[in-house]
């Protein structure tokens, strides 16, 4: 089964998909990989989906990656004596370590780290940034605030500071645990949340080593200032429009996917637009025109990725949201304003690396002579990242001996993925490639491919070859 489109689909699971045969309707409609979130999510449940997702696989016969989302430092206040109270604008009001019960002047925030890095004037904001405060006097133990935007606060509610740097690292014991969970079941990706620095990339890295690639969630004006470095260090980029806009004000938003998208295609790194994209598709059948405009926006900016959270997890209508944005990312594509858009933002030549200059070349003699696929063998998958940074017009068949490779780039733009086992010369290289372009229909009989490897086989990171070839190669 091959897609009809370059832009990939993300499915965050939940409790709207927990059979198999959901999950198998989700493949169908066009999710490529799956989120777990572990925000809503233990570890047995954890496993259970990974083995669900294992078993889709084996069902539709393609590779499906899976994407671990660590929850990170979702900051909390404590309770009231009242469940919650109403605060008024202009009013004080207290957050300290004290466990006794809160009221209107005061509640507790168990975390002594965040008081110590709090500055009179910073913000804070509670529920999403329903209330807003700002801080007028701190220490150690407490902090003094005044209120801004008036509101209801209750038991539990989330605190955001979008202005203080919090000198913990982003992820937690809870995160720590899951992370390893996630890699002893094999997740292909792992997606780190509040992202403030690139340091937060390497402590993940470190654990990871290697076993799955890391996603940096961009959802914070710290990580906005450093988005360089930590594009630099991270696999992947995902606009994390949820808590961005809690955050940052709602309007800049739109710039900074842009920004974002863009920087991916220059360093070749995936980039996944996330959160609301078909909110209203949570209980209604049929998206809004804003919704399908802003899918739209994603597809024709070039994201590798367009994801889904609560329309898939727990909406009422998760098979039809995947086919939504499924319908939506093919019609974008075969616009012809796409291929000029996608043109345009080709911007500054390659690294100067082999991988660079073959994938610029591969792309270049596969559009001039409109050949039917850009096939890739590779083993680590760089190969065809490389290629997909190129956005070339035929879609990019990536052959590789490595499972897992084959499901890391369910997440990336244009590339279809096969797992078969290496070749041994370059007769049987240029053979089988023609022989799955054919199989997995994107060439038929006397179509002509491009084939990219490097020999001698099994080196990585040593492409260094490009060949034409006639799929015709079995008769
Ligand atoms: P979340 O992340 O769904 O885990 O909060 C995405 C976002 O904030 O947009
Ligand atoms: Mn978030």
């Amino acid at each position: 089964m091959r897609r009809l489109r370059r832009c990939k689909i993300v499915a965050t699971l939940g409790p709207a998909c927990v059979d198999q045969q959901t999950m198998i309707d989700l493949y169908r409609a066009g999710a490529d990989l799956f989120r777990i979130n572990m925000s809503h999510c233990d570890h047995a449940a954890m496993r259970e989906r990974v083995q669900m997702i294992r078993a889709v696989e084996k069902e539709v016969g393609r590779p499906i990656g899976i994407l671990l989302d660590l929850q990170g430092p979702k900051l909390r206040i404590g309770e009231f004596a009242e469940g919650g109270v109403y605060l008024t604008k202009g009013a004080e009001f207290t957050l300290d370590l004290d466990p006794a019960p809160g009221n209107a002047e005061r509640v507790r925030l168990p975390h002594p780290e965040i008081l110590s890095a709090l500055h009179p004037g910073n913000t804070l904001l509670v529920d999403d940034g329903k209330v807003r405060l700002h801080v007028i006097e701190v220490s150690h133990e407490k902090a003094k605030a005044v209120v801004d935007v008036p509101g209801q606060i209750s038991n539990r509610k989330g605190v955001s500071l979008p202005d203080t740097e919090i000198p913990v690292s982003s992820m937690t014991e809870k995160d720590r645990a899951d992370l390893d969970a996630g890699l002893n079941e094999g997740v292909d990706w792992v997606a780190v949340s509040f992202v403030q620095r690139p340091d937060d990339i390497a402590e993940v890295k470190k654990v990871a080593r290697g076993r799955a690639l890391v996603m940096a969630k961009i959802e914070k004006p710290q990580a906005i200032n450093r988005l360089d470095e930590i594009m630099e260090i991270s696999d992947s980029l995902m606009v994390a429009r949820g808590d961005l806009g809690v955050e940052m004000p709602l309007e800049k938003v739109p710039g900074l996917q842009k920004r974002m998208t863009r920087m991916g295609r220059r360093f070749g790194k995936p980039v996944v637009v996330a959160t609301q994209m078909l909110e209203s598709m949570i209980s209604a059948p049929v998206p809004t025109r804003a919704e399908v405009s802003d899918v739209a926006t994603a597809v024709f900016e070039g994201a590798d990725a367009v994801m889904l959270s609560a329309e898939s997890a727990s909406g009422q209508f998760p098979v039809e949201a995947v086919a939504t944005m499924n319908r939506i990312a093919e019609e974008v594509e075969k616009d012809s304003v796409y291929r000029a858009v996608i043109e345009a933002q080709r911007g500054a030549a390659p690294d100067p690396t082999g991988a660079d200059a073959i994938a610029m070349a591969a792309r270049d003699v596969a559009e001039t002579l409109e050949l039917k696929a850009v096939c890739a063998w590779t083993f680590s998958g760089s190969t065809a990242f490389r290629l997909a940074r190129e956005r070339p017009e035929p879609p990019v068949l990536a052959l590789t001996p490595n499972r897992a490779t084959a499901r890391r780039l369910s997440l990336v733009w244009g590339v279809h993925a096969v797992v078969t086992r290496d070749a041994h010369d370059i007769d049987d290289m240029a053979k089988r490639a023609c022989k799955f372009s054919n199989r997995e229909g994107f060439s038929q009989e006397g179509d002509r491919v491009i084939i990219v490897a490097g020999v001698p086989f099994g080196t990585p990171g040593a492409t260094n070859m490009v060949r034409i070839a006639f799929a015709g190669a079995e008769r």
